[in-house]
């Protein structure tokens, strides 16, 4: 018994030497074998292993020998960091614990998303920077997440929608509102420059507001004023906001639209240039697609033919009988509609601060939610009216071609649903073509069905002439949407595989690896991030696992959720989100803060 007791105390003390005198038997958390790396820049892949230890990225070399917790086998695949989204509005929809994830940008290999964008602000509605990003970082969130602060929120919390600029003392408050959410980490300022309150805002105003955000190191993105015929003078604004508040400028989602203005992308990359070359920090991003907005269906009639004079229910109709409510119904009734529940304090004081006028207006405007269209069994009775008139019915066909030619032609609107399955997917011309019918009988029959259309409003050269500048990064402009629920625009499944496959395997518009350096690298530098977009060591764990080879874009204008396939693995900060195509449930992004170095 003895000499037993002695043989398992020897046996002990040799095993706890051993692991104390080589401790970190298990050398690494993840390796990653034999893939082929694209390391985010514009050179070609290269075999490599790729080790992660404690988030980050330890080793990066020929073969990696030791033990890991994981050895993922990425023979055939392609390792690549994990991309980061230039422009997302999926702060909207992570409101909502169950879209905390952003499953839909996970599957498309993106590990960073920037939010806050087009001046509406992160934070949805009147809740500091300061809580959303503590609350994230508490309950986890798909990506990380770097915040920006939204003109047009900030000055709809200090002047409400009025359409005039704001007294010194209204701007001193909006300045305040920016610095605050500078001091808790924001990095920086957007505007929305065609939205409203955005649109009633001088260039001074937003070079007054870009000021503040200058000194901390923060950055100005800009849905500019114009992206049509008036783009140039757009893209010279953004840049004056620039010179003056001495800060870098970031053009969102980089485009033209409408048939007529098709081609004016090269003035506008050649201003971008020429303020470059002048040393001033210039960059942009796009989406790889030749329609925009976030709900691109579109009737095939203007809404004022549709509804003739009869102008249907409107928002003022419901402010007028909202007007017989006292305060406090008003905001009882809007505590009830509102999707922000609870409010927050802060929310509350400003319902409270409210002008009464404002305050109905704005309840009125939650509660305003109408369909207008052929569902609409009053305005579908006297549509049908008005057509079989024969005055009438004249009219409204003239004034449907118009609209349809006029915005960008029967080849470039594409019916995208319809009940008759054979004609999605084509554009208006080819139905009326098969049918035997004018564009504008065609339009109105599709219509009367319940057909969506989508009016294509970008062209493909203007889309490869972005492309191809290296000054362009890749900015979704999606949506983290309730899964199934309602139409949004495909960029939100697919932007990031779309690019690679479309533009850089089949229409080889430019390499791959200029494409990957636009969602990585370039990116994290315009950002000014020292620490992601790149495969190197001591670089953060985000990477991306893709087959390359095999990806699929399930997500159709027909359909559209619908998940990509292709990313195998997805690692943010270290921690897998995607094994083997599947979610694996981890929310380990993080929010990315600016660490103050404001002086003042
Ligand atoms: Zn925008």
């Amino acid at each position: 018994m003895k000499l037993k007791n002695f043989i398992i105390c020897f046996f002990l003390i040799l095993g706890f030497t051993f692991f104390t005198l080589y401790p970190g038997q298990v050398k690494y958390d993840i390796i990653i074998k034999n893939g082929k790396v694209f390391d985010g820049s514009i050179r070609p892949s290269f075999r490599a292993d790729v080790a992660i230890k404690n988030g980050i990225i330890v080793e990066v070399s020929k073969s990696i020998e030791g033990k890991a917790s994981r050895i993922i086998n990425a023979k055939g695949l392609y390792v690549m960091p994990g991309f980061i989204d230039m422009h997302t509005h999926v702060d909207r929809g992570m409101y909502f614990p169950e879209n905390r994830a952003c499953l839909n940008y996970l599957l498309q290999g993106v590990t960073t998303v920037i939010v806050g964008q087009c001046g509406s602000s992160a934070w949805p509605i009147f809740e500091k920077a300061e809580d959303q990003m503590e609350r994230w970082s508490e309950e986890g969130i798909g990506p990380n997440a770097a915040l920006l602060i939204g003109h047009g929120t900030v000055r709809q919390i200090v002047m409400g929608m009025e359409d005039r600029e704001p007294t010194e003392e209204e701007l001193e408050k909006m300045k305040l509102i920016v610095k605050e959410a500078m001091e808790q980490g924001a990095y920086g300022l957007s505007t929305g420059l065609i939205y409203l309150p955005g649109r009633y805002a001088k260039t001074e105003e937003i070079i007054e507001l870009a000021k503040i955000v200058a000194p901390y190191g923060g950055i100005y993105h800009s849905h500019i004023r114009n992206e049509r015929e008036k783009l140039l003078e757009a893209i010279n604004e953004a840049i004056r906001i620039g010179e003056e508040a001495n800060i870098p400028v970031h053009i969102s989602h980089f485009k033209v639209m409408g048939k007529s203005n098709w081609g004016l992308i090269r003035k506008a990359c050649d201003l971008i240039e020429e303020a470059r070359s002048k040393g001033l920090k210039v960059t942009a991003d796009q989406y790889p697609y030749r329609f925009s907005s976030n709900n691109p269906y579109r009737s095939l009639i203007p809404k004022e033919v549709w509804l003739g004079e009869s102008e249907g229910l409107t928002q003022k109709d419901i402010e007028e009988v909202l007007d017989y409510l006292r305060d406090n119904q008003l905001i009882e009734l809007y505590s009830k509609i509102t999707p922000y529940f609870p409010l927050s304090p802060r929310h509350i004081q400003f319902l409270n601060d409210l002008p009464r006028k404002r305050l109905v207006s704005l309840v009125a405007r939650t509660i305003f939610d109408i369909n207008h269209g052929p569902e609409n069994t009053r305005e579908r009775m006297l549509f049908l009216k008005r057509l079989n008139d024969p005055i009438e019915g004249k009219k409204i066909r003239e004034e449907v071609k118009k609209y349809i030619e006029e915005w960008v032609g029967a080849e470039n609107f594409i019916i995208a649903i319809c009940v008759e399955k054979k004609f999605e997917g084509k554009s208006l011309k080819e139905i009326a073509k098969i049918l035997g019918k004018s564009i504008e009988d065609t339009a109105i029959e599709l219509e009367l069905m319940g057909a969506k259309a989508i009016p294509f409003q970008m062209c493909e050269e203007d889309i490869e002439y972005i492309m191809r500048k290296d000054w362009v990064a890749t900015g979704s402009d999606g949506v983290a949407p309730f899964y199934g629920i309602g139409l949004p625009h495909i960029r939100s499944y697919s932007t990031f595989l779309h690019k690679i496959k479309k533009y850089g395997i089949e229409r080889k518009t430019v390499s791959l690896s200029h494409i990957i350096r636009s969602q990585t690298s370039l990116p994290a530098e315009i950002m000014n991030w020292k620490d992601r977009g790149w495969i190197k060591k001591g670089y953060k764990a985000d990477i991306a696992v893709i087959d390359l080879k095999n990806i699929k874009i399930k997500t159709s204008v027909s359909n559209p959720h619908q998940y990509c396939k292709g990313v195998k693995y997805l690692l943010v900060n270290g921690v897998l989100t995607i094994d083997k195509d599947e979610w694996t449930g981890k929310l380990p992004g993080e929010v990315i803060r600016l660490k103050k170095t404001a002086t003042d």
